[in-house]
């Protein structure tokens, strides 16, 4: 049987071909076959490193016998020969795998370089200097990455050369100082490898390929795999390419470019050059390399090539470019070209000037902006013009930048919130009890905890800045300071902190608005245009509404009224409710409660007038309002000890016994949801008629609302067939009442497994389903979403036994099946039924293509991320129709 095909000529390549050829390669091909002056080369195939290790670290058969017979087309095509001492053949050994990935082999230039060929080098260049420049660059990379001599030797010998003849740079040692150099280096090898340096083209080029191979198992690829989670089969190609010299004379010179500028996106070359330079000098910082503008002067002819270069790769590509070129004695070489990184607003703007330049389609520019990055052009960031005090660094959990004096208790950082100072608020770790006081800070800085942590999950939810895990900074609450590296930091002085990179500063830092910028609004209306699925925020105040709207929510997914419970003014009433010891006592509370609750769902539909406003009752367990147990305990010592006001230890006692009664083994599956509406109809009753009595007197002023009652935690239809007779009989007094008549619909959470296998039942009684997939998720894994995050998820997911973090990126699998079903029987009674989410995953790209694909009517999120879930909800439907 044939051997398979290792080897191809970049003539026989495609760009499409990147699996087979890597991503270098591909681009190499490409390039070749559309005519740009690329040094000639051929690839060995992924393939071929893949079956390298099936081999067990052998050359696959056959492999070695291709590469002889296609370096001979290399041979064939220059007119030089490998070895050839009077006119040799020089080429690169460089790795490239499908996917670009750092940990790789560093390339080897000048390959087929030795003691004889060198002189051969030099007579052809008629240049002594510049060939011994490239043997000493070859045995230092060849030393270095293929023999694995650490590169810091290599080093030392030069510096010693330098010293020796009192120059600083490289360029300015003569040939014969360059030929000690060499000599040395040779020495240093057979010293560490205990062989001579091999001298035999041949030889150094299968050792070459051998150490590409390898290099596909080194430790910091393997991790780097792990990390952007790239499968570990794609193995990587071997380019092995005709040297271009760029180190051959002032007319020579090496340099990046990209097509446009990839921090603001401007449609401008930016990029650099060095004359008289090799490989990587461009970017070793070993002279500073001049602006791609100065070749325009320098060499005219190579600078419009280049230029049209650009233009048609541009093109081409139909995307921006960054390319690496050489010029060898006025010639321009292209040696790689790929799709540039780009910050998100010069993503933006490539991706809208593209459209508006016919290259691309707005589909496909909707397409070339990842939705996760806008997240960093919605919030404010710090100046960076600016010169920063950075006194520590922990993780960036939330992006967006904050100044504010430090605080290390929620209370605190609510009470100065409310009077109007900017508080950072800074502990070990938050938990559920220092919500109140993440809600008035400007940001959390935590010394402990991940990107998961309670802090961090809240801060996003509500896009606040949050730096967690910054483990330098040691927190004394006793004292009320934290120190890092020696500095102490009282309670009170201002620091600023950047979840956007982890930083964190002293003082206080200019910041910048978060741009909106033209293209940005514009690349949304396209968004917008394309998508079909709905796109709503979850907001609890009409301020959250009002953001919303203005970064283009179509309604509200979501209402939390115990957020409105919560506030400072409310609490003592919300606990008195809890504490009442009879119906008559505890709906006198309920009607102090009343106006308040009718004031918050005023300002809410005033300020989504015209879109629809999902409200839910009361959902989280009673215990939640109240004090916590030990907090009550030592108070209730304190007064015994202080022998205190005897009324207010027996106040402080009965509330103990209230708490104690109310504790739950499980909150989580305890007494919460609908189930409080089950057992106290009155709370329900009262939020109902709070609902329709803002929305009469709304009605009445002209506004058209859309109110949609929703009923949290169902399990079972008897349960919001009761509870829907609770809000309808509100509903119908209040019309009475008022004389107004009005539209309003209730539908229910789905967010516990029963609910959605029986979403068929339910569905007869409710106008519409929304899947609260933060607790679907909890209740379908059966994790309580704090105990698995913070211990044992990061795991899972590291081991690879879940893909994501479930409570992050959708359970397409598990959770992803029940809402599937859901909305299969919930449409199989009601094929109008208005379907949404409300969970975290509503503003998750990966999470919003499935809601996408299983027919939800819209996604619900956070008001900053709204763009977000726009541009995905468009991308969802360009990918998939
Ligand atoms: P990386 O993936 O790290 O950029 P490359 O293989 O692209 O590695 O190259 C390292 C450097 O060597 C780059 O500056 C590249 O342009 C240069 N280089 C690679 N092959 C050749 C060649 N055949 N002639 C001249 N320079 C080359
Ligand atoms: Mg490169
Ligand atoms: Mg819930």
């Amino acid at each position: 049987m044939a051997d398979k095909k290792w080897v191809y000529t970049f003539e026989e390549g495609r760009a499409d071909m990147k699996d087979q050829l890597g991503g270098k390669g591909a681009n190499l091909a490409e390039m070749t076959n559309i005519g740009l002056p690329v040094p000639p080369g051929i690839i060995i195939t992924t393939e071929a490193c893949n079956q390298f290790y099936l081999e067990g670290k052998q050359f696959p058969p056959g492999l070695e016998d291709q590469v002889r017979e296609y370096i001979k087309i290399l041979e064939e095509k220059t007119g030089k020969r490998f070895g050839d001492p009077a006119n040799p053949l020089l080429v690169s050994v460089r790795s490239g795998a499908p996917i670009s990935m750092p940990g790789m082999m560093d390339t080897v230039l000048n390959l087929g370089l030795n003691d004889d060929t060198v002189e051969g080098l030099a007579a052809a260049a008629n240049d002594r200097r510049f060939a011994m420049d490239c043997y000493r660059r070859f045995l230092n990379m060849f030393g270095d990455v293929v023999l694995g001599i650490e590169h810091v030797k290599f080093e030392r010998i030069l510096e010693t050369q330098k010293d020796q003849a009192g120059v600083k740079f490289d360029n300015q040692l003569t040939a014969g100082q360059w030929q000690v150099v060499v000599e040395e280096y040779k020495k240093l090898i057979e010293r560490e490898t205990g062989r001579p340096f091999p001298q035999d083209p041949m030889e150094q080029l299968f050792k070459a390929i051998y150490a590409v191979f390898n290099s596909w198992n080194t430790d910091r690829a393997i991790v780097y795999r792990k990390v952007n989670k790239i499968p570990d089969d794609l193995g990587t190609a071997v380019n092995i390419q005709v040297m271009a010299f760029g180190n051959l004379g002032n007319d020579c010179g090496t340099g990046v470019a990209f097509t446009r500028n990839p921090s603001t996106g401007a449609n401008e070359l930016y990029g650099e050059y060095l004359i008289n330079a090799q490989g990587e000098d461009v970017v070793a910082g070993i002279r500073t390399p001049q602006p791609i503008a100065t070749l325009k002067e320098e060499m005219p002819g190579v600078y419009q090539q280049f230029v049209e270069t650009c233009r048609l790769l541009e093109k081409h590509y139909r995307n921006m470019q960054d390319i690496e070129f050489t010029i060898e004695r006025g010639k321009l070489f292209i040696l790689q070209t790929r799709n540039g990184k780009r910050t998100a607003q010069a993503a933006i703007k490539i991706a809208v000037d593209m459209v508006n330049e016919g290259l691309i389609t707005r589909e496909e520019a909707v397409m070339r902006v990842e939705a996760a990055q806008l997240d960093h052009l919605l919030h404010r960031r710090i100046d960076p013009n600016v010169k920063l005090e950075v006194i520590a660094r922990g993780l960036p959990a939330s992006p967006g930048a904050a100044s504010g004096k430090v605080v290390f208790e929620a209370d605190e950082a609510e009470k100065m919130g409310q009077e109007g100072h900017k508080v950072i608020m800074v502990r070990t770790e938050t938990t559920p009890d220092d919500i109140h006081g993440i809600v008035q800070a400007q940001g959390i800085l935590t010394s402990r905890g991940g990107m998961t942590s309670h802090a961090a999950v809240v801060a996003r939810g509500m896009g606040k800045p949050c730096v967690c895990g910054c483990e330098a900074i040691r927190i004394d609450y006793d004292k009320e300071e934290f120190s890092v590296n020696g500095l102490i930091i009282k309670k009170g002085d201002i620091i600023s902190i950047d979840g956007g990179t982890g930083q964190v500063i002293l003082g206080e830092v200019p910041m910048i608005d978060p741009e909106l910028s033209v293209e940005f609004q514009q690349l949304l209306e396209w968004a917008d245009e394309i998508r079909t699925l709905g796109v709503r925020a979850n907001a609890d105040t009409p301020a959250d509404a009002a953001k919303a709207r203005e970064f283009g929510a179509e309604g509200i997914g979501l209402t939390r009224t115990e957020h409105m419970f919560m506030a400072q003014d409310r609490l003592p009433i919300v606990q008195q409710m809890i504490l009442a010891g009879t119906d008559e006592e505890r709906n006198a509370v309920l009607e102090k409660l009343l106006p308040m609750q009718e004031e918050d769902f005023y300002g809410i539909l005033k300020a989504m007038e015209g879109l629809p406003v999902t409200i839910r009752l009361l959902d989280p367990p009673l215990h939640e309002f109240l004090p916590n147990a030990e907090e009550l305990m030592v108070e209730i010592t304190r007064l015994r000890l202080t022998s205190g006001d005897p009324g207010e230890l027996q106040r402080q006692e009965e509330l103990l016994k209230k708490v104690r009664a109310l504790s739950e083994f499980n909150p989580m599956l305890g007494h919460r949801g609908c189930r409080l509406g089950i057992t106290f109809p009155a709370v329900y009753a009262m939020q109902a008629r709070a609902i329709f009595r803002a929305v009469a007197r709304l009605v009445r002023e002209g506004y058209t609302v859309i109110p949609e009652v929703e009923i949290p935690l169902v399990i079972e239809v008897n349960e919001l067939a009761f509870l829907r007779r609770v809000v309808e009989q509100e509903a119908d007094k209040v019309m009475q009442e008022t004389g107004v008549e009005f539209e309003y619909t209730v539908g229910t959470m789905i967010e516990v497994p029963r609910a959605a296998l029986l979403a068929d039942e339910i569905a007869g009684e409710a106008d519409f389903f929304s899947f609260g997939t933060n607790d679907l998720t909890q209740t379908t894994l059966g994790f309580s979403r704090d105990d698995a995050e913070g211990k044992f998820l990061q795991e899972y997911v590291q081991k690879k036994i879940l893909p994501d973090n479930p409570f992050m990126v959708l359970d397409r699998k598990g959770v992803g099946k029940l809402m599937e079903t859901a909305v299969r029987l919930g449409r199989s009674v009601n094929p109008d039924m208005l379907i949404g989410i409300c969970g975290e995953h509503g503003g998750e790209p990966s999470s919003i293509e499935f809601c996408h694909l299983v027919g939800l009517n819209y996604v619900s999120c956070s008001p900053f991320r709204v763009p977000v879930a726009r541009l995905a909800a468009a991308q969802a439907k360009v990918k998939n129709g």
